[in-house]
């Protein structure tokens, strides 16, 4: 039977079984595959690898992968130096945008805070993940590995962490959103944009006491949610200093 070798490195290895992490992987194959396909079916998704070398040359996803070739798979962040290296996918456009999974409700409320366009619904389903995420170039983070085999998806994540502060501190390390965080900027409800307002366009709204005690008032432009320094506030605040600190 035909065979081809696999090496993954670094942080790739959390997609394989501990029997084949860190080590060369002798995968046998009977009919012809692209690489993608057959690393996808080692179980690693394409969305979180960013270079492939096939017997020390560069190749691109759509690559044939042949009897006896020897294959190294490096994620996102890695080192290599490498001549003509073959981009899989361009630089991600601007600034970062998102679009999460129906378990990430948390996160996408955080990310919004620290003024991230970022699209977030408990009822979206894979199609529509995938469609928005590559038709908007947005980051699809999800704890679903298969939705990042999809072939609709440029860039995406899977989030590693379960504890949602956790998270929040594991995507801005991995997408160095330190420098860009513009906090309060997007509605942590709906991720519309929020503008400063006159306390007595909002005063009506507010409960009982809250107007003597602050006097800076922002709303959402989409919901209304109304939004002052309160103790929510400086607890978000704490966090974000906390998170951009680490
Ligand atoms: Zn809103």
């Amino acid at each position: 039977m035909k065979k081809a070798s696999f090496l993954f490195e670094g942080e790739l290895n959390f997609f394989l079984p501990r029997i084949q992490k860190h080590r060369v992987i002798e995968h046998p194959f009977d009919w012809q595959a692209s690489i993608k396909d057959m690393i996808e079916s080692l179980g690693v998704p394409h969305a979180e690898i960013d270079l492939l070398v096939v017997n020390g040359q560069s190749v691109d996803f759509s690559y044939v992968v042949q009897p006896d070739d020897q294959i190294q798979v490096y994620p996102i962040a890695h080192d290599i130096q490498l001549s003509n290296k073959i981009a899989l996918r361009p630089p991600f456009p601007g600034r970062h945008t998102f679009i999460l999974d129906q378990h990430l409700g948390r996160l996408a409320a955080y990310l919004r805070m620290m003024g991230f366009d970022t699209l977030y619904r408990n009822d979206y389903h894979d199609e529509e993940l995938a469609y928005v995420s590559h038709h908007e170039n947005r980051i699809l983070l999800t704890r679903d590995i298969g939705l990042l085999k999809r072939s609709l998806v440029i860039y995406g994540y899977y989030v590693r962490e379960t504890n949602r502060q956790k998270q929040l501190a594991e995507i801005t390390r991995r997408f160095n959103l330190q420098g860009n965080v513009q906090p309060f900027k997007h509605c942590m409800k709906c991720n519309g944009l929020v503008e400063r307002v006159a306390k007595e366009t909002v005063e009506h709204e507010l409960p009982e006491g809250t107007s003597q005690y602050y006097d800076e008032f922002h709303r959402c432009t989409s919901c209304n949610q109304v939004y002052w320094k309160g103790a929510h506030h400086q607890r978000m605040q704490a966090l974000m200093n906390q998170i951009i600190t680490m």
